[in-house]
């Protein structure tokens, strides 16, 4: 839950998680839109499909117990060299690297290491270094369990000290030794490359309610968001950001309702005076800056390929499925205008 995510974001789901499925034969065993309810929100859902998986093969492979060795570890399903290193580190006190964006940052400074994290050369570095270190850390005596501690220390102090901008260097407890902080290239280490170029997408989204039943479809295995639902969905187009021309443009339609309405009344093949404004939404999915136009019809939409497998659900029936976060948000604002 903590890839890529603040603590303060996860508490609650954890906690809602922990109440549900409390053991390793629960997550195994549960239903996986049970699994996809629980995760709702919390983004890159491939995790939590991963993580029912890893309980499968816990329960089968090693009778319900977590492992123990860092190769068996390592072979469970979403885990890969960091979680590896941080699980066999912080609960068992292997002596197992990790490396994470914090650890990045800590080591490179601390080191005076430049070069782009990213690539092999210098990713190799520090994960060589983040090793050492935890080598030596495992031939400490007086100190347990020096592993874990470790590297829990290395995490912390890149997430509440060594932070990207304004690192406080006066209160860090390691600033005697930071060769950046010596040379002056605090401000300039880890090297960053240049961001990859963002995309604008339009979509329009179309909210169909008959006698009191929602037209919703469940995205497919293999894409972004796969097995969550949402309402059936048209993109309009894509711009790169950097494209001033087709950035206009869709600047303009959005401007322009009316030919918003026309364009999705022609994606959805119905007539646009059935159709009426609902909502509109901004979100960004990795690279991509996303504005879903939602608009609501009393009328069934012929069959197409965006409301293909299509299924007729109620309010009720609805509060128990997985939505993608954008989807969520009009559904709430659906039935809580
Ligand atoms: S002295 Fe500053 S730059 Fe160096 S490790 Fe500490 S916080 Fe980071």
């Amino acid at each position: 839950m903590l890839q890529q995510t603040q603590v303060k974001t996860v508490v609650d789901y954890w906690n809602r998680w922990i109440r549900s499925l409390p053991d390793i034969r629960s997550v195994a065993k549960a239903n996986p839109t049970r699994i996809h309810k629980l995760w709702e929100g919390l983004g890159y859902y491939t995790r939590a499909r991963n993580l029912q998986r890893a309980a499968q093969v816990i329960l089968h492979d090693y009778g319900g117990r977590f492992p123990t060795e860092y190769g068996q570890v390592l072979a469970l399903p979403g885990i890969g060299r960091y979680t590896a290193g941080a699980i066999c580190s912080i609960a068992f006190n292997q002596p197992t690297p990790i490396l994470d964006g914090n650890v990045i940052r800590v080591l490179s400074r601390l080191f005076g290491i430049s070069g782009d994290p990213r690539k092999r050369r210098t990713n190799s570095k520090l994960w060589k270094l983040a090793e050492e270190l935890v080598q030596q850390a495992a031939r400490v005596r007086n100190h347990r369990p020096p592993c874990s501690h470790l590297n829990q220390a290395l995490m912390e102090l890149g997430a509440l000290v060594c932070t990207p901008k304004k690192p406080q260097c006066d209160r860090c407890p390691v600033a005697k030794f930071c060769v950046a902080l010596k040379q002056n290239r605090v401000g300039s280490l880890p090297t960053v490359s240049a961001r990859k170029t963002t995309s604008s997408i339009h979509q329009v989204a179309l909210v169909a309610e008959i006698r009191g039943k929602l037209l919703v479809r469940k995205r497919p295995a293999g894409v972004v968001n796969a097995h969550l639902w949402e309402f059936p969905n048209v993109q309009l187009g894509e711009s790169s950001a950097r494209n001033g021309a087709a950035k206009r443009q869709a600047n303009g339609d959005r401007n322009n309702a009316d030919s918003l309405r026309q364009s999705a009344a022609r994606a959805f093949r119905m007539k646009s005076s059935d159709l009426s404004p609902l909502t509109s939404i901004k979100h960004s999915i990795t690279r991509y800056r996303i504005h879903l136009s939602v608009f609501r019809t009393a009328h069934a939409p012929p069959k197409s390929a965006a409301t293909a497998a299509g299924r007729w659900l109620t309010r009720t029936q609805l509060a128990k499925l997985p939505f993608t976060a954008a989807h969520g948000k009009v559904l709430a604002q659906f039935f809580n205008p």
